[in-house]
Protein backbone atom coordinates (compact mmCIF):
# COMPACT_ATOMS: atom_id res chain seq x y z
CA UNK A 1 0.00 0.00 0.00
CA UNK A 2 1.13 3.38 -0.84
CA UNK A 3 0.10 6.90 1.10
CA UNK A 4 0.75 9.65 -1.68
CA UNK A 5 -0.30 12.17 1.00
CA UNK A 6 0.02 12.76 4.61
CA UNK A 7 0.96 15.89 6.95
CA UNK A 8 2.91 13.82 9.40
CA UNK A 9 3.81 16.93 11.60
CA UNK A 10 0.21 17.37 12.03
CA UNK A 11 -0.17 13.80 13.61
CA UNK A 12 -0.26 13.33 17.57
CA UNK A 13 2.46 10.60 17.83
CA UNK A 14 3.75 10.68 14.32
CA UNK A 15 6.29 7.97 15.01
CA UNK A 16 3.99 5.20 16.63
CA UNK A 17 2.08 6.10 13.28
CA UNK A 18 4.88 5.70 11.34
CA UNK A 19 5.60 2.03 13.00
CA UNK A 20 2.38 1.05 12.03
CA UNK A 21 3.11 2.30 8.55
CA UNK A 22 6.79 0.18 8.12
CA UNK A 23 5.29 -2.19 5.71
CA UNK A 24 3.56 0.17 3.26
CA UNK A 25 5.64 1.30 0.35
CA UNK A 26 6.09 4.99 0.41
CA UNK A 27 4.30 7.84 2.73
CA UNK A 28 4.27 11.49 1.17
CA UNK A 29 4.15 13.58 3.74
CA UNK A 30 3.73 17.00 2.44
CA UNK A 31 4.65 20.32 3.60
CA UNK A 32 2.24 23.55 4.02
CA UNK A 33 4.37 26.04 5.12
CA UNK A 34 8.45 26.41 5.70
CA UNK A 35 8.73 25.02 9.07
CA UNK A 36 6.26 21.64 7.89
CA UNK A 37 8.31 21.35 4.81
CA UNK A 38 11.29 21.06 6.76
CA UNK A 39 9.57 18.31 8.80
CA UNK A 40 8.20 16.22 6.36
CA UNK A 41 11.56 16.26 5.38
CA UNK A 42 13.17 15.54 9.22
CA UNK A 43 10.58 12.43 9.01
CA UNK A 44 12.09 11.25 5.35
CA UNK A 45 15.48 11.35 6.79
CA UNK A 46 14.44 9.22 9.74
CA UNK A 47 11.90 6.68 7.80
CA UNK A 48 13.08 4.69 4.78
CA UNK A 49 9.60 4.51 3.52
CA UNK A 50 8.70 8.47 3.67
CA UNK A 51 9.20 10.81 1.62
CA UNK A 52 8.73 14.89 1.10
CA UNK A 53 7.10 17.50 -0.54
CA UNK A 54 8.00 21.23 0.15
CA UNK A 55 5.46 23.60 -0.48
CA UNK A 56 3.33 26.60 0.67
CA UNK A 57 -0.52 25.94 0.83
CA UNK A 58 -2.74 28.42 -0.77
CA UNK A 59 -4.38 29.22 2.32
CA UNK A 60 -1.12 30.90 3.23
CA UNK A 61 0.14 31.75 0.23
CA UNK A 62 -0.04 35.39 2.28
CA UNK A 63 3.13 34.60 3.88
CA UNK A 64 5.39 34.13 0.32
CA UNK A 65 8.32 36.04 0.38
CA UNK A 66 11.72 36.38 -1.11
CA UNK A 67 12.97 34.49 2.05
CA UNK A 68 10.48 31.92 2.05
CA UNK A 69 11.10 30.74 -1.48
CA UNK A 70 14.81 30.99 -0.60
CA UNK A 71 14.35 27.94 2.46
CA UNK A 72 11.67 26.23 0.38
CA UNK A 73 14.26 25.95 -2.82
CA UNK A 74 17.00 24.74 0.20
CA UNK A 75 15.16 22.46 1.19
CA UNK A 76 13.73 20.74 -2.19
CA UNK A 77 17.50 20.39 -3.40
CA UNK A 78 16.92 17.22 -1.14
CA UNK A 79 16.66 13.90 -2.80
CA UNK A 80 13.97 12.72 -0.47
CA UNK A 81 11.94 15.44 -1.58
CA UNK A 82 9.58 14.11 -4.52
CA UNK A 83 6.81 16.76 -4.81
CA UNK A 84 6.65 20.50 -5.07
CA UNK A 85 3.41 21.22 -2.71
CA UNK A 86 0.97 21.48 -1.35
CA UNK A 87 -0.10 23.56 -3.49
CA UNK A 88 -3.29 24.85 -5.60
CA UNK A 89 -6.31 27.26 -5.01
CA UNK A 90 -8.25 27.35 -2.18
CA UNK A 91 -11.66 29.86 -2.38
CA UNK A 92 -13.11 27.86 0.52
CA UNK A 93 -11.08 29.76 3.39
CA UNK A 94 -10.87 33.59 2.43
CA UNK A 95 -7.30 32.89 3.88
CA UNK A 96 -5.40 34.64 1.14
CA UNK A 97 -5.87 36.54 -1.98
CA UNK A 98 -6.01 34.60 -5.64
CA UNK A 99 -3.23 36.71 -6.84
CA UNK A 100 -1.26 36.08 -3.81
CA UNK A 101 -2.52 32.39 -4.49
CA UNK A 102 -1.39 32.53 -8.06
CA UNK A 103 2.37 33.96 -7.47
CA UNK A 104 2.60 30.50 -5.02
CA UNK A 105 1.68 28.39 -7.79
CA UNK A 106 4.04 30.23 -10.08
CA UNK A 107 6.73 29.20 -7.48
CA UNK A 108 5.90 26.03 -6.59
CA UNK A 109 5.77 25.19 -10.83
CA UNK A 110 9.54 26.72 -11.20
CA UNK A 111 10.84 24.50 -7.82
CA UNK A 112 8.76 21.35 -10.10
CA UNK A 113 10.86 22.62 -13.30
CA UNK A 114 14.08 22.68 -11.39
CA UNK A 115 14.29 20.34 -9.24
CA UNK A 116 12.01 17.64 -11.71
CA UNK A 117 9.31 17.15 -8.61
CA UNK A 118 5.63 16.52 -9.14
CA UNK A 119 2.90 19.14 -8.33
CA UNK A 120 0.46 18.03 -5.34
CA UNK A 121 -2.51 20.41 -5.90
CA UNK A 122 -5.23 21.33 -3.62
CA UNK A 123 -8.26 22.73 -4.86
CA UNK A 124 -11.52 24.10 -2.77
CA UNK A 125 -14.58 26.31 -4.11
CA UNK A 126 -17.24 27.78 -1.56
CA UNK A 127 -20.10 25.58 -1.68
CA UNK A 128 -21.61 25.57 -4.29
CA UNK A 129 -19.33 27.17 -6.98
CA UNK A 130 -16.43 25.80 -9.06
CA UNK A 131 -14.76 29.02 -9.12
CA UNK A 132 -11.42 26.86 -7.82
CA UNK A 133 -11.76 23.83 -10.00
CA UNK A 134 -11.88 26.21 -13.44
CA UNK A 135 -9.13 28.43 -12.33
CA UNK A 136 -7.01 25.49 -11.76
CA UNK A 137 -8.02 23.96 -14.84
CA UNK A 138 -7.66 27.17 -16.99
CA UNK A 139 -3.98 27.37 -14.90
CA UNK A 140 -3.21 23.61 -16.01
CA UNK A 141 -3.81 24.17 -19.63
CA UNK A 142 -1.65 27.21 -19.66
CA UNK A 143 1.09 26.08 -17.93
CA UNK A 144 1.18 22.44 -18.29
CA UNK A 145 3.34 21.27 -15.20
CA UNK A 146 5.38 18.08 -16.13
CA UNK A 147 4.42 15.79 -13.25
CA UNK A 148 1.19 16.42 -10.92
CA UNK A 149 -1.67 14.84 -9.22
CA UNK A 150 -5.02 16.28 -8.32
CA UNK A 151 -5.04 15.56 -4.66
CA UNK A 152 -8.65 14.48 -2.85
CA UNK A 153 -10.37 14.25 -5.69
CA UNK A 154 -13.18 16.29 -4.68
CA UNK A 155 -15.56 14.85 -7.81
CA UNK A 156 -15.14 17.40 -10.53
CA UNK A 157 -15.30 16.03 -13.79
CA UNK A 158 -14.13 18.76 -16.20
CA UNK A 159 -11.09 18.71 -13.78
CA UNK A 160 -10.43 15.04 -13.86
CA UNK A 161 -10.82 14.98 -17.33
CA UNK A 162 -8.39 17.78 -18.31
CA UNK A 163 -5.91 16.77 -15.61
CA UNK A 164 -5.38 13.66 -17.26
CA UNK A 165 -5.42 14.67 -20.49
CA UNK A 166 -2.23 16.81 -19.56
CA UNK A 167 -1.27 13.88 -18.28
CA UNK A 168 -2.08 14.04 -14.46
CA UNK A 169 -2.77 11.32 -12.06
CA UNK A 170 -6.18 11.65 -9.78
CA UNK A 171 -5.90 10.86 -5.82
CA UNK A 172 -8.54 9.44 -3.51
CA UNK A 173 -8.74 9.97 -0.23
CA UNK A 174 -11.14 8.60 2.63
CA UNK A 175 -14.34 10.61 1.54
CA UNK A 176 -14.71 8.16 -1.15
CA UNK A 177 -15.88 5.60 1.56
CA UNK A 178 -18.69 8.16 2.78
CA UNK A 179 -22.05 7.08 2.20
CA UNK A 180 -23.16 10.63 0.50
CA UNK A 181 -20.12 10.55 -2.35
CA UNK A 182 -21.87 8.15 -4.55
CA UNK A 183 -20.60 10.65 -7.45
CA UNK A 184 -17.21 10.25 -6.12
CA UNK A 185 -17.77 6.25 -6.31
CA UNK A 186 -18.98 6.50 -9.57
CA UNK A 187 -15.73 8.85 -10.97
CA UNK A 188 -13.59 6.34 -9.24
CA UNK A 189 -15.60 3.67 -11.29
CA UNK A 190 -14.78 5.37 -14.58
CA UNK A 191 -11.70 6.71 -14.42
CA UNK A 192 -8.43 5.06 -15.67
CA UNK A 193 -6.86 2.62 -13.91
CA UNK A 194 -3.27 3.82 -14.89
CA UNK A 195 -3.72 7.35 -13.39
CA UNK A 196 -5.52 6.68 -10.10
CA UNK A 197 -3.48 7.19 -6.60
CA UNK A 198 -4.96 6.60 -2.94
CA UNK A 199 -3.89 9.17 -0.14
CA UNK A 200 -4.83 10.00 3.15
CA UNK A 201 -4.74 12.96 3.91
CA UNK A 202 -3.68 12.30 7.77
CA UNK A 203 -4.64 13.56 10.06
CA UNK A 204 -7.67 14.57 8.13
CA UNK A 205 -10.72 12.84 6.05
CA UNK A 206 -10.55 9.76 8.20
CA UNK A 207 -12.27 6.66 6.22
CA UNK A 208 -15.09 4.92 6.94
CA UNK A 209 -14.58 2.71 9.43
CA UNK A 210 -12.45 5.48 11.07
CA UNK A 211 -14.73 8.12 10.84
CA UNK A 212 -14.38 10.24 14.24
CA UNK A 213 -10.65 9.34 14.86
CA UNK A 214 -7.62 11.40 13.97
CA UNK A 215 -6.30 9.47 10.68
CA UNK A 216 -3.06 8.13 9.95
CA UNK A 217 -1.48 6.50 7.46
CA UNK A 218 -2.53 2.76 7.62
CA UNK A 219 -6.24 3.71 7.03
CA UNK A 220 -5.28 3.92 3.12
CA UNK A 221 -6.15 0.45 3.27
CA UNK A 222 -9.63 1.05 3.87
CA UNK A 223 -9.67 3.68 0.99
CA UNK A 224 -7.98 1.21 -1.61
CA UNK A 225 -10.87 -1.66 -0.35
CA UNK A 226 -13.37 0.82 -1.47
CA UNK A 227 -12.04 1.76 -5.19
CA UNK A 228 -11.20 -2.10 -5.50
CA UNK A 229 -14.78 -2.63 -4.98
CA UNK A 230 -16.07 0.34 -6.91
CA UNK A 231 -13.62 -1.34 -10.03
CA UNK A 232 -15.06 -4.45 -9.49
CA UNK A 233 -10.88 -5.97 -9.23
CA UNK A 234 -9.44 -7.34 -6.27
CA UNK A 235 -7.73 -5.64 -3.17
CA UNK A 236 -4.47 -7.40 -4.09
CA UNK A 237 -4.95 -6.26 -7.69
CA UNK A 238 -6.09 -2.45 -6.88
CA UNK A 239 -3.11 -2.23 -4.38
CA UNK A 240 -0.63 -3.28 -7.09
CA UNK A 241 -2.22 -1.22 -9.81
CA UNK A 242 -1.94 2.15 -7.35
CA UNK A 243 1.84 1.15 -5.56
CA UNK A 244 2.57 0.91 -9.23
CA UNK A 245 1.37 4.17 -10.68
CA UNK A 246 2.40 6.19 -7.41
CA UNK A 247 6.02 4.27 -7.79
CA UNK A 248 6.58 5.52 -11.41
CA UNK A 249 4.82 9.29 -10.99
CA UNK A 250 6.94 9.82 -7.55
CA UNK A 251 10.33 7.68 -8.29
CA UNK A 252 10.57 5.99 -5.52
ZN1 LIG B 1 -3.11 17.99 2.38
Amino acid sequence: MTDTHAHLDRLETPEAALERARGLKAVLSLGTDAASSAAALEFAGRWPNVYAGVGLHPTEAEAFSEEVAERLRALAAHPRVRASGETGLDYYWDAAERTAQLRVLAFQLELARTRDLVMVFHVRSKEGSDAAERDLEAWLGEHRPPRFVLHAFGGDLRLAATGLELGGYVSFAGNLTYKKNAHLREAAAALPAERLLVETDSPYLPPVPKRGKKNEPVFVRYTLEALAGVRGVSFEEMERITDENARRLFRW
